[in-house]
């Protein structure tokens, strides 16, 4: 039995075999081999193409034809590739003639194709880019083989145990069958943690070296309230567990009762409680958990677990459908984030050095306005189906915003000349995420509808802390005193345009923050669904009264240490068991 210790990021227990996955972007190291390896290598990768081709042709075979042919399509575009002997020639050169893996070699090869193709200018040929780094991947999955394991076909309850996980990665888990994830990297919003809130499984990151100590089939127990895995557990420290288990369910049952009663402080004042999501379906949980709306809908997960770009129809169902649940409480659509760890590294011929600083979000959109629009048409199409609001992510300044507003007013044009119905009002917002959006707030509140703080890029931007770096984690904090500055300055620039402002980063469902953000003048809070009734039990334990008392206490402090003792305290009184 071994014990490691992380970050709990998700609460819940889970016993469960462990399943090791490795990383999703098959960057292969350059590794030399003998000469006497040459032929060996060189049958690999016959064999690897010869496995590729049997796959595609049976893909090929089972698709339908009447879908316009284009799956079809792409699996015959991928296979007259495949059956190219220049490009197996190519590959099997480079083996010879630098004496490195058959991996190393298909990944190179197939690179520099991909990046001729991305150079030229004609957006057909540019884009079959991706189709390249596709057949790269097919490749490697058959030269690394049982090196990994498949995440999509499980059949029986796994943890998943990996150095760290894509959010493409964890966006394609089966849920049914995914009770808990483990990582040797990441922070508290990285976005396994994210997702496995949203999921309502037990997480932990920043384990360090836990893929190094376990191995697939291990019994692992993952205690997401306190950090902990236990890699191998004897059958007294597994039945310890399952009551504790079983007590845990029990406190989540008795705060699920009261999902029904208001979000209102015990002076009366009215909050409100929104849900984050990812998917469509957490709409209903959302609900459950006793939300009053969708304050973030992540569409950029719309992209992340399939396998070609989604069209216009594909956005306007998933909108649909979370409608659907919502029927008139507000969905507020956040308009596509991709970028840094999100969708567009791996199409990439080379990866952006400072990704988080690069193409991301409202940049990449502003940059690929093609993809954006067929975004905002949809969500513009789906806006008189109920209470739908766009908002636009990482808003650095206040040209990006009149820019984005303009394109979503062009949209709005083309739908005119079309004759489809959508919502002329339709509320227009903007997050807060980077410091130069929070020190120019009250400018940026003149055109917007409403503000909503996203903490963990606010964090990560103002702290210069990576949010999903877990040498870094320590540093990485809400309670610094230079984000609570920047959050306040958000809330009163907001007040004096009188528009809505809320947040709706991690921050917002971690309990030890509701009486300060309350206190800050927070009245709208949207967060992880599963987190809804443990906050509203703490509104509903507190007075306005207290709160702006406690706020100005924390305002008047220079360390986030003594912030968070402080909090920790507060919030400890309210509900001892939140910790
Ligand atoms: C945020 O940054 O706080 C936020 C809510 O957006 P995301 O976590 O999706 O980056
Ligand atoms: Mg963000």
């Amino acid at each position: 039995m071994e014990i490691k210790k992380g970050i709990a990021v998700s609460p819940g227990i889970s016993i469960a075999k462990l399943l090791i996955i490795d990383s999703e972007d098959y960057r292969i190291p350059r590794r030399s081999i003998m000469p006497v390896q040459r032929t060996a290598e060189v049958q690999r990768i016959r064999n690897a193409f010869k496995d590729a081709i049997g796959q595609l042709t049976e893909l090929e075979a089972a698709q339908d034809d009447t879908e316009e042919g284009k799956i079809k399509d792409i699996f015959a575009v991928h296979l007259r590739f495949l059956h190219d002997r220049s490009l197996r020639k190519r590959i099997t050169d480079l083996v010879d003639s630098k004496l490195v893996t058959a991996e190393y070699a298909v990944s190179v090869i197939l690179r520099e194709i991909a990046s001729h193709f991305s150079k030229i200018k004609d957006a057909y040929i540019s884009e079959r880019a991706t189709d390249i780094y596709d057949i790269e991947r097919r490749l490697l999955r058959q030269l690394l083989g049982g090196k990994r394991e498949d995440i999509e076909h499980l059949t029986e309850e796994v943890v998943i145990v990996a150095r760290e996980l894509s959010p493409t990665q964890t966006a394609g888990f089966n849920r049914k069958f995914v009770k808990g994830l483990a990582t040797d990297a990441g922070g508290r919003t990285s976005h396994t943690a994210i997702v496995a809130r949203s999921l309502g499984i037990p997480a932990i990151v920043a384990l360090e070296d836990l893929t190094e100590c376990v191995s697939g089939g291990d019994t692992v127990i993952i205690d997401g309230n306190r950090g902990i895995v236990i890699v191998n557990p004897d059958q007294a420290t597994i039945q310890q567990y399952e009551a504790y288990s079983r007590e845990f369910l029990l406190l989540e049952h008795r705060l699920d009762e009261i999902r029904t009663k208001p979000a209102i402080t015990r002076d009366g004042t009215k909050i409100t409680l929104l849900g984050n999501i990812e998917f469509p379906d957490e709409a209903e949980l959302v609900l459950q958990k006793g939300g009053e709306g969708i304050g973030l809908y992540r569409t950029e997960f719309l992209y992340l677990n399939r396998k070609s770009e989604p069209t216009e129809k594909d956005h306007y169902q998933a909108y649909a459908e979370t409608i659907g649940f919502l029927k008139q409480r507000p969905v507020t659509i956040r308009t596509m984030d991709l970028g840094a760890d999100k969708y567009t590294q791996s199409k990439r011929f080379a990866p952006e050095p400072n990704p988080f600083l690069g193409l991301r979000s409202i940049r990449f959109c502003l940059q690929n306005l093609t993809m954006f629009k067929i975004q905002l048409h949809a969500a513009l199409r789906a806006s008189v189906l109920g209470d739908v609001r766009i908002m636009f992510p990482l808003i650095s300044n206040l040209q990006e915003m009149k820019q984005a507003t303009m394109i979503l007013r062009d949209v709005m044009e083309d739908l005119d000349e079309e004759s489809i119905a959508y919502n002329k009002n339709i509320q227009i917002g903007i997050m807060v995420e980077t410091p130069s959006a929070a020190l120019t707030a009250s400018t940026l509140a003149r055109d917007a509808d409403f503000l909503s703080i996203g903490t963990n890029d606010l964090i990560q931007y103002t702290l210069a802390v990576d949010r999903g770096n877990e040498l870094v984690s320590a540093l990485y904090s809400a309670a610094d005193p230079a984000v609570l500055r920047l959050i306040r300055t958000v809330i009163q620039d907001a007040h004096k345009a009188q528009i809505d402002v809320s947040v709706c980063g991690e921050m917002a469902s971690e309990p030890e923050y509701i009486m300060l953000l309350l206190g800050l003048g927070i009245r709208t809070i949207s967060l992880t669904p599963p987190m809804i009734p443990e906050i509203k039990q703490i509104i509903r334990s507190v007075t306005i009264q207290d709160c702006n008392n406690l706020a100005r206490t924390i305002l008047g402090m220079n360390t986030e240490r003594q912030i968070t003792r402080y909090l920790r305290d507060a919030t400890q009184k309210i509900l001892p068991e939140a910790f």
